[in-house]
């Protein structure tokens, strides 16, 4: 590909609400384009990147036997009226209407659907068991979109779901997958970790998520070096923060706050600005945290409070009260409380405030493990800090971030039972099939690579998905004929080889083709020019740093190799 050809529109500053490297730089690098609050266009260079993505994913995912298939992005009401996930995914779920008025959602996720048809395709045993999958979009109403297309509203998606005769069946499967993964990542050039998720309120035996270490992820893990044990640790990091770790500032009070509905006036009875302090909402219910949408709804409690916490995390309470619809001071039942709770990164678990389980009064001061019960799924690693024993006993704990690119989950019957998804056994007796589920966050990937390999001149691409492997900068591309004829027939020799090469034919100054190929991040460069071609040789530098090195003309091809 010469650049003559191509489209590279590569800005010199970014917009400022770009918070986060990665975001930065793949709008300064003009692999992305914002179209409005979390949808992006993939612009020519991006969608290089987000098809190598893809086909890593496509190629492992068919080693390991899945079978890839292709479900609408627009899926009817009435299956995710059968498992009652139409109510409980609340406004995440993009809901629409045809022209019969009849209900719809841009589909956030496909359990629904491909039970749908597994329980019209699967008769018998013999055809179990199956892992299908898809890449798709997905869309999901995030409260808080930011980082780019790490948390889009739009975007895409692998997602494979696996049926099964038995448990031991779908364990089986599972395994695979978690190595498939492991697969992924390493040949995605990323550096990640398996951690052990919270299964939560979805139940089943196992679930792990991926996670690409980088400093600037949104969760939390403990790990021990010395053994394979880590997890998430983010459910309990935001309801204990390990640091500071301090006694709070004043014992837990009970604060009469009559007629507080909102959240100004709660504020104003315990005497916090909401302007400053005030960051994330969530309900707890009794020692389970999960999010009740506020309505009192105790069929509701499935929204792991993980989940809801981190889109609030920079809400401000006028947003938290649009997204509650008015109900954001609602005090529920006993046992139902609402938490305010600060931006863990500033204050400590005893400034956070929460309601005290009986109509009319909040609490001041709060210590949750002292004073209220911590959500047991987590106990064993909720106030970890570096240096802890690990859970498992066999070392010391550490902590570090990541950005979750993908999750694994051992489903069991949850969807299957719900919709009867059912198969012949070997007595020809109806039983309900065992389900595994399989997520990889594809576009996120492309942030994600770029979170962990960026510097001050721009992206660092792993070499499998840099939207070219080699670049050649010809310096005098339009005045020497010399120079001319040894790129082009350079690019050639090199694409014939197999390379994805670009070969940057401006004409420009070196300067400037050096800063559009470094920033969007091309592994290998080769800089061709008069002087060295009258000693047939050129220069070659890597993106990711090292001299730059003096390579024959003639051996190029055999160097890059
Ligand atoms: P998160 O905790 O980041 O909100 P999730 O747990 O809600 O993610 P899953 O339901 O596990 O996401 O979906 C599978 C994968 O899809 C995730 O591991 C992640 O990589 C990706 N993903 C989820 N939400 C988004 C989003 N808003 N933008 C981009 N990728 C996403
Ligand atoms: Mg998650
Ligand atoms: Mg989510
Ligand atoms: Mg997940």
């Amino acid at each position: 590909m010469r650049v003559s050809q191509f489209f590279l529109s590569t800005l010199k500053e970014a917009p400022a609400e770009a918070e986060l490297a990665s975001h930065r730089l793949m709008l300064r690098a003009g692999l992305i384009r914002r179209l409005g609050s979390g949808l992006y266009n993939w612009m020519p260079l991006g969608l290089r990147v987000l098809r190598k993505v893809e086909a890593i994913v496509r190629e492992e995912m068919n080693k390991a036997g899945a079978l890839e298939l292709l479900m609408p992005a627009v899926t009817p009401a009435e299956l995710w009226q059968e498992t009652g996930r139409w109510e409980v995914f609340g406004p995440q779920m993009l809901k629409i209407k045809d022209r019969h008025e009849r209900d719809f959602c841009f589909g956030p996720t496909h359990e629904e659907v491909i039970t749908d048809i597994a329980r019209k395709e699967i008769r018998s045993y013999k055809q179990l068991p199956l892992n299908f999958y898809q890449i798709q979009t997905k869309f999901r109403d995030e409260i808080r979109p930011r980082f780019g297309v790490m948390r889009a509203r739009e975007f895409v998606m692998k997602d494979a779901y696996s049926f099964h005769t038995d448990k031991a069946s779908l364990e089986q499967t599972y395994e695979v997958m978690y190595q498939t993964y492991s697969n992924i990542f390493t040949r995605l050039g990323l550096q990640f970790r398996a951690v052990r998720a919270d299964t939560g309120a979805i139940g089943g035996t196992g679930s792990h998520e991926f996670h690409v270490l980088a400093d600037s992820g949104e969760d939390a893990i403990a790990f021990c070096p010395d053994s394979d044990y880590a997890a998430n640790v983010e459910l309990a990091e935001a309801l204990a923060p390990t640091t500071p770790r301090a006694e709070p500032a004043q014992a837990m009070q009970k604060v009469h706050t009559p007629g507080a509905k909102t959240i100004e006036q709660l504020c104003d009875f315990l005497k916090v600005t909401p302007q400053q302090t005030l960051k994330a909402l969530a309900v707890m219910h009794n020692d389970a945290f999960s999010l009740l949408l506020l309505r009192g709804d105790h069929e509701l409690n499935e929204i792991k409070l993980q989940k809801i916490l981190d889109p609030f995390r920079f809400a401000t309470p006028e947003e938290i009260e649009r997204h509650m619809g008015g109900k954001a001071g609602y005090i529920g039942p006993v046992g139902v409380s609402v938490n305010i709770i600060a931006d863990r990164a500033v204050t400590a678990m005893s400034d956070f405030v929460c309601g005290a389980n009986d109509e009319g009064y909040h609490l001041a001061g709060v210590n949750f493990g002292r004073d209220l019960p911590l959500p047991t799924q987590v106990a064993d690693i909720r106030n970890a800090v570096a240096g802890d024993p690990s859970p498992d006993g066999k070392g010391a704990l550490e902590i570090c971030r990541g950005i979750e690119v993908g999750h694994i989950f051992q489903l069991g019957n949850k969807y299957s039972q719900a919709m009867e998804a059912t198969y012949l056994d070997e007595n020809g007796q109806h039983q309900v099939m065992e389900m595994g589920c399989y997520g990889i966050g594809v576009s996120r990937i492309v942030g994600a690579a770029i979170e962990q390999g960026n510097d001050d001149r721009g992206i660092i691409f792993p070499e499998a998905i840099a939207p070219f492997q080699v670049a050649i900068a010809a310096i005098g591309f339009d005045r020497s004929e010399t120079v001319r004829e040894a790129a082009v027939k350079l690019h050639d020799e090199l694409q014939n080889a197999g390379f994805d090469v670009l070969l940057d034919d401006r004409g420009e100054r070196p300067g400037v083709m050096f800063a559009d190929l470094e920033l969007i991040g091309i592994p290998h460069r080769i800089t061709i020019g008069e002087r060295g071609l009258k000693e047939g040789q050129v220069e070659y530098q890597a993106r990711k740093g090292g001299e730059m090195q003096t390579v024959a003309l003639a051996e190029v091809q055999n160097f890059l190799k």
